[in-house]
């Protein structure tokens, strides 16, 4: 009895250890061919312009790999992509849509099975099998080819498109296309040759040794950690005045991480064990690095980058292996395993044209320092071995996350016209930088941003924020072992509000629950989403939440902008327990013989049951700020997170908007300011509809925000409220985006949309 389970899981734990993806498909099919004991098994796969291409195959001749292809409905192939549906056939040269190609050898096969690996709904390509004798396959073969190709499809999804290897009939190349599929990190186009690095040191890499006493290892140990500080106090001046208080902040977080009492304590535990200072640091490193890559949260998980690049930077410091710098002629892509900060740091700003790091995610700081320097990155690429490309030219898009070498010349011509594209759109939009966002009709709209990281302060400023819409104040507890202190909240929150001073800033409490957990304070639960969560959370925990309170009102003393604002709110009942606990912050710290004042407070629209609550909180709150992205996730019950449902997760769902619309019109009717603060005030199609909707705030991550102010200075908020009307008529989400992009083009703003 063939066990379509078992079999999918050995040959995925197999294929854990292939060396490429073509490696990998070939792994697959070898594999089923055995087990079913069939003469050929061959895997068809849909490459990026649909057609379905044989990328491997045991049993038929293998140069037809590459070669043969098909669009959907071509052949038997074809059909069975088409219908998603398989085809069990006895005769396979009898059926109306086979089609002979004499490159296979394949007339000497009879029985046929085919079946498609979907994938979220799409095609990704058809597993067939074929046999000489005349004969239809079994039901148990059937079931079992059905099963594994949907275990295939689900775990290996996207990366199996890795594996075609297109051709291009106009270019004899000597290589093939290879396209590299990773995560946007900083927008931009290059094309320029790449400088693979080849000193990284992985943790894992660190020789586990014995130390040579207890005092000898806790004295070097405490030297490397001082020249680090000292390193990370200097800063560093390559990358010209305007990155310099990015890099610095970045700095910042790393010192923070550095002066953890929490790290130096187990490092000491580890030397006490008897092992030397590397293998102290690897080991205790290595237990914080697991914590925050246990989080669901990316914005945490990417915090684990910041602690290896730390460890890395003491172990080198422990060896005396201090970095070389890098020099190339002209300009180059720095391509490595981990790109960080002490890269962008040994090169000439000027010969750094992007950057491709194989770990890392769109939070991670390579990605945060890439954006405010205006370099385009591409990072998360996954386990690919690069170092083949190093010196060849290679396309970096920053735009869909992707990576190409030896691209023909047709491409690179393409690429080379987008990049022009781009560079006009952003001398234009530095050019926008003082300029106020204001539509054609004189209508001004406040542009703020989210931030959360004191990385973020200095490309918010620096791109023309007009305040901060939403802080993030979990982050600082995220970075720390322990629930910080009143005083060092102080010290964090200060520099935020006097960086932004006298602009406003607003201070959400600590929300955490959710896919937010802390390190040090993990919470177990069926539904998180639905749990303990935001103010649920802070309210049960009164302490801390007048911690947290008292430390904003004091750091507030000097600059007097700060505003408070609530998560998750869903009752009347936390509204007045949190005014309470303001009070008595206030009244605690007036005691104390400090002069501060309340300051205005604010809820955050999450939750759906405030839709309805707003006339009954009115009296207690000074504004509202819609936090588009979990108002969407709990209107339409789609997890923010779940890649299975993503396609469903959209702000531009008509029972989103009309509840938007609901909730501004209730405003105004209240007389109650409302911003926006989530992801939707980013996306240009979702922007019209909030001018539309009488939205005169948005709030935004710093990277957005002159490409959005860019499209206000094209708006006339008539059309704005015509577009408003007529995405009613649009059935789906899909087809209101495309007539609010095809507005976009028609401005003469395509480069939005691409
Ligand atoms: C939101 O929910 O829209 C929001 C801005 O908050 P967060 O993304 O931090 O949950
Ligand atoms: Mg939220």
């Amino acid at each position: 009895m063939l066990n379509p389970l078992i079999t999918a899981k050995r040959i995925l734990q197999a294929a854990a250890q292939a060396t490429d993806s073509s490696a990998l498909v070939r792994l697959i099919v070898e594999r089923i061919r055995t087990t079913l004991d069939v003469d050929v098994c061959s895997l068809y796969v849909m490459n990026e312009d649909g057609e379905l291409v044989l990328t491997a195959t045991q049993g038929l001749a293998q140069e037809a790999i590459g070669q043969i292809r098909m669009t959907p409905g071509q052949g038997l192939v074809g059909t069975i992509a088409k219908r998603q549906h398989p085809l069990n056939l006895d005769h396979a040269d009898k059926h109306p849509a086979f089609r002979y190609f004499k490159e296979t050898g394949e007339e000497h096969y009879q029985g046929f099975l085919g079946v498609p690996m979907i994938h979220l709904g799409h095609t990704l390509g058809v597993l067939v099998v074929q046999v000489r004798e005349t004969r239809r396959f079994t039901e148990e073969e059937e079931a079992f080819l059905i099963t594994m190709a949907a275990h295939l499809a689900g775990s290996l999804g996207g990366n199996i498109k890795k594996s075609v290897r297109p051709i291009d009939p106009n270019q004899n190349q000597q290589l093939p296309v290879t396209r590299f599929q990773g995560i946007k990190g900083a927008p931009g186009i290059e094309i320029a040759p790449a400088w693979v690095v080849k000193d990284d040191i992985r943790l894992d890499d660190i020789a586990e040794r014995s130390g040579s006493g207890e005092a000898v290892e806790r004295r070097r140990i405490a030297e490397a950690v001082a020249e680090t500080r000292e390193e990370l106090d200097s800063g560093l001046d390559q990358l010209g005045n305007s990155a310099n208080d990015t890099l610095n902040s970045l700095l910042d977080v790393y010192k923070l991480l550095l002066d953890s009492p929490e790290l130096s304590t187990a490092i000491e535990a580890q030397i006490a064990t008897g092992v030397s200072a590397s293998t102290a640091l690897k080991h205790a490193f290595q237990q914080q690095i697991d914590v925050f890559e246990a989080m669901a949260d990316p914005y945490l998980k990417a915090r684990a980058e910041d602690l290896r690049v730390l460890a890395i930077r003491i172990y080198r410091r422990l060896q005396d292996d201090l970095n070389e710098r890098i020099d190339p002629e002209q300009p180059v892509i720095l391509v490595g395993r981990e790109i960080n900060i002490s890269h962008f740091t040994r090169i000439d700003r000027s010969k750094l044209a992007g950057i491709v790091s194989l770990e890392g995610s769109a939070l991670s700081h390579t990605a945060v320092l890439a954006n405010a320097l205006g370099i385009p990155a591409v990072v998360g690429i996954g386990d690919e071995d690069l170092t083949s490309v190093n010196g060849s030219e290679i396309i970096l898009d920053g735009y869909r996350g992707q990576v190409i070498a030896h691209a023909p010349a047709s491409l690179v011509a393409e690429f080379e016209r987008m990049k022009r594209q781009q560079k006009a759109l952003q001398a234009d939009l530095s050019h926008l930088k003082k300029l106020p966002a204001e539509s054609k009709d004189g209508t001004t709209v406040q542009l703020h941003t989210n931030t959360g990281l004191l990385a973020d302060i200095t490309p918010g400023l620096e791109r023309g924020a007009e305040g901060v819409g939403l802080y993030r104040s979990e982050i600082p507890f995220m970075v720390h072992n322990n629930f910080p202190t009143e005083e060092e909240q102080l010290r964090i929150y200060q520099g935020v509000l006097e960086a932004y001073a006298p602009k406003p800033v607003t201070m959400r409490t600590l929300d955490i629950g959710g896919d937010k957990a802390l390190p040090y304070f993990p919470i177990q639960e069926q539904n998180p989403f639905l749990g303990w969560r935001g103010i649920r959370f802070t309210l049960d925990y009164r302490n801390i939440l007048l911690d947290q309170i008292r430390a904003m009102l004091l750091a507030n003393l000097n600059t007097q902008n700060l505003k408070l604002m609530i998560p998750m709110l869903s009752r009347e009942d936390e509204l007045l327990q949190f005014h309470a606990i303001v009070d008595e912050a206030v009244s605690q710290l007036n005691e104390e013989g400090h002069a501060v004042a309340k300051p205005p407070v604010g809820i955050m629209v999450e939750v759906p049951a405030v839709l309805w609550l707003l006339p009954r909180l009115r009296d207690n709150i000074d504004f509202v700020s819609i936090g588009s992205n979990d108002l969407t996730q709990y209107l339409l019950a789609v997890d923010r997170n779940n890649p299975r449902v993503a396609s469903l997760y959209s702000h531009l769902h008509s029972a989103v908007l009309d509840a938007l619309q609901g909730l501004v019109r209730e405003c105004r009717r209240l007389n109650l300011p409302v911003s926006i603060c989530g992801e939707m005030a980013s996306d240009p199609a979702a922007v019209i509809l909030l001018l539309g909707m009488g939205i005169r705030t948005l709030s935004l991550s710093a990277f957005h925000l002159p490409r959005i102010k860019w499209l206000i200075r094209h708006l006339h908020l008539n059309d704005c409220v015509a577009l408003l009307d007529k995405s009613r008529d649009c059935s789906t989400e899909a087809e209101r985006r495309e007539m609010l992009n095809a507005h976009i083009r028609s401005l003469g703003l395509g480069a939005l949309v691409q």
